[in-house]
């Protein structure tokens, strides 16, 4: 058996010719760069999500530094951000000169604690930048909330949970990306609306905050060669837009598929002591861009080391907390800890979670790690 922590093959197979058709229209027509298919992925997307702008870019990180450039924040400005997350999200801010402030996450749901986060106001508190890890919201009417009382921008990274919703107290649905001021997704293959390559965009709801975030994305350009700030260059390949406007039709199946695959392993793995299948918020649906399970005990590592030795393949996301990273080391002080995020990090392992389900794979990853628990 071969099994991968994602079948992008499987998946291609499926919407060959699909793809392969809007591919060769691009060759056809030479428009290499800022094609129509471009365009069009801009429109289906903003219909898709309900928002009114939507920048496609180079990929998630450049949209989460160009959302950064187009607030106007001065250097040594602080941007909270929780430390249990890839390290772009904090990254970026770093490289604009800016303070990241990280922050510890909930155990259960993996997000952003919101509960506490007074403590980390300053008056150069500027921005808050929540992750929507692994497939569900993090609890963004808090956020939106905690944000407005302390006038802060708040910057979604909805890298990994595109297509997922959360719901309001009042009852208002709304999707992941599109309720803070700015929101910022990738479409790497991997992403749960992946491309073949890299790819990005940036969505907002603010006419203002989208003219300017064009602009920065393009060279600091409104009118071919007139720069009327410092930008850079960041655009969606046209190869890549069509790859996405064939898949973006698929989004909310391939989200089913991610979450029949999910229910699988949470009912045969959720009654292994030592073991816990990962948390559903109250107010978000899950995407299950990853299926993370917390190993209790110190046996995390020699869980995953078991399973690769019967060649099932499995991932930590994260090992390290961002401000135990070497690249982070002068934002903290050395005695510095978070204790969720450092529990998270020794305890979390993810599974292979993909499209394309298949019984006897999952049937064969779930007895290996009832064995590994028998033994
Ligand atoms: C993937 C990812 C990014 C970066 O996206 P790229 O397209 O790889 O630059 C940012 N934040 C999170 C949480 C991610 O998972």
């Amino acid at each position: 058996m071969n099994i991968q922590m994602v079948d992008l093959k499987g998946q291609y197979d499926k919407i060959k010719e699909a793809v392969n058709t809007e591919i060769q229209k691009c060759l056809d027509n030479t428009a290499y760069i800022n094609g129509p298919a471009v365009k069009e992925f801009q429109l289906e997307f903003e219909k898709y999500l309900n928002v009114k702008h939507v920048i496609p870019c180079a990929n998630g990180t450049d949209a989460l530094q160009i959302a950064m450039m187009a607030l106007d924040l001065k250097p040594g400005d602080e941007v909270i951000c929780p430390a249990f997350t890839y390290v772009a999200t904090a990254e970026v801010i770093g490289l604009l000169g800016l303070k990241p402030v990280m922050v510890d996450v909930d155990p259960n749901t993996f997000n952003i604690e919101i509960n506490g986060l007074e403590k980390y106001i300053t008056s150069k508190t500027k921005a808050i930048v929540p992750v929507h890890l692994y497939g569900q919201s993090a609890d963004m009417e808090k956020i939106m909330e905690f944000a407005a009382k302390h006038s802060l921008f708040v910057i979604e990274d909805n890298a990994q949970a595109i297509g997922s919703n959360y719901t309001f107290s009042d009852g208002t649905v709304k999707k992941t990306g599109t309720i803070g001021h700015i929101g910022c997704t990738s479409f790497f293959p991997s992403k749960n609306l992946g491309c073949y390559g890299d790819g990005g965009a940036i969505m907002t709801n603010d006419d203002q905050l989208a003219a300017k975030i064009r602009m920065i994305a393009n060279h600091g350009q409104e009118k071919k060669y007139y720069h009327k700030v410092l930008g850079c260059n960041s655009r969606l390949d046209t190869l890549q837009a069509a790859v996405l406007n064939v898949k973006l039709q698929y989004l909310d199946s391939y989200s089913e598929a991610r979450n029949k695959m999910a229910a699988y392993y949470d009912n045969h793995l959720n009654v292994i002591e030592g073991l816990e299948i990962p948390a559903r918020s109250d107010n978000s649906t899950h995407v299950f861009h990853q299926y993370t399970l917390k190993v209790k005990n110190g046996k995390r590592d020699v869980l995953q080391k078991y399973l690769s030795e019967k060649n099932i393949p499995s991932m930590i996301y994260y090992p390290l907390p961002l401000y135990k990273q070497e690249a982070f080391e002068q934002y903290v002080s050395s005695d510095f800890s978070l204790p969720v995020t450092e529990m998270l990090c020794e305890e979390v392992l993810s599974l292979p979670i993909h499209t394309e389900f298949n019984q006897e794979v999952s049937d064969f990853v779930i007895s290996e790690i009832n064995n590994f628990f028998k033994s």
